[in-house]
């Protein structure tokens, strides 16, 4: 059954990269560092060096291929596998190793639509040589969408971002702080009360208690393309810590932030176990959880503004050796 479900997905992508100029198997890692050094004085401190950048574009175009090139992304369907598919590649081409976890979704309601039980999966990439020893950062988004949505900003504007930062993190650097990548699966609902997080409260439950104390942060990205300002959320009573943090980088970096309490993300999961997380996104917008969830309503310059908070952040956290 998962070699079928595996075999569709690769038709799926397939079908997805067709219509797509960027062939996510050959990545853009190769650019040589002359084509941009020219164009970036500012910024050359030295010898040019072949530092990408965070490209918005880009991030839109990621958010074009998982809402229009893929659609709707129930968690337990063929097409939440064609995601997957999709994005290991670009990961792994971004110097990560990418491992999936695999777990149970229940049956229930999602948003209306009934939804038989099934398995999901969240995909993790770690930089290499990871040592869960020593201090390190999360950052997620959920992959998954309610079952009539396409999901451009719920949540393929958030996964756009973590995509940017897994091009653009040095995530072979002995110098900075180093951040695991995670895709979650089965964020979303089945049902009221606490029937959603599912792939988040599955990798909080297999994190060894080393691998717990050395996290010094998890930020999970979650509508983040609307609006003007960032909403920053701490979970309802507990502790503001990363929060914090980001909202001093907004300040660096002149991007407006507004700040609040919040569960309604796979940072709860992580804060449910103790553990400092943030959510960074939730405007709200007309197309939630419906099939207007397209692209157009995904602002370019508001994953820019992420893009620029989220990598200030990275590299103002305390790197703990
Ligand atoms: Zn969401």
């Amino acid at each position: 059954m998962r070699g079928a479900l595996a075999a569709l997905a690769v038709v799926l992508t397939a079908a997805a990269c067709t219509a797509d100029p960027v062939d996510p198997r050959s990545p853009p890692v190769t650019t040589p560092p002359t084509s941009t050094a020219p164009t970036d004085p500012a910024t050359s401190t030295g010898p040019p060096v072949a530092a990408p950048r965070f490209d918005a574009d880009r991030a839109l175009a990621t958010v074009r291929d998982l809402a229009t090139g893929i659609g709707p992304r129930l968690a337990t369907r063929p097409a939440y596998g064609a995601a997957v598919a999709l994005l290991w590649p670009r990961l792994v081409s971004s110097g990560y190793a990418v491992t999936r976890q695999s777990f149970a979704v229940p049956a229930g309601d999602s948003w209306g639509v009934p939804a038989r039980a099934g398995r999901s999966s969240n995909v993790v990439a770690v930089p290499p040589d990871f040592d869960p020893d020593r201090p390190y950062a999360i950052v997620g988004a959920h992959l998954d969408t309610v079952a009539v949505a396409p999901g451009a900003e719920d949540n393929a504007s958030g996964v756009a971002v973590v995509m940017e930062l897994a091009r653009t993190l040095d995530s072979d650097s002995d110098n900075d702080l180093p951040v695991v990548l995670v895709l979650f699966g089965g964020e979303e609902p089945r049902g009221p009360g606490d029937l959603h997080h599912f792939g988040s409260k599955h990798y909080v439950a297999q994190l060894s208690a080393q691998e717990r104390r050395s996290l010094v942060a998890m930020v999970s990205l979650d509508r983040v393309g609307v609006g003007r300002t960032v909403p920053l959320y701490s979970v309802d009573g507990g502790p503001t810590e990363v929060r914090d943090q980001l909202e001093r980088a907004g300040r660096r970096t002149g991007v407006p932030t507004t700040v609040g309490t919040n569960t309604g993300s796979d940072h709860e999961s992580f804060a449910d176990a103790g553990l400092p997380a943030a959510r960074v996104g939730g405007t709200s917008y007309a197309a939630y959880h419906s099939a207007d969830d397209r692209p157009d309503v995904v602002d370019r310059a508001q994953l820019a503004r992420v893009g620029r908070l989220l990598t200030a952040w990275i590299a103002g956290l305390p790197r703990g050796r």
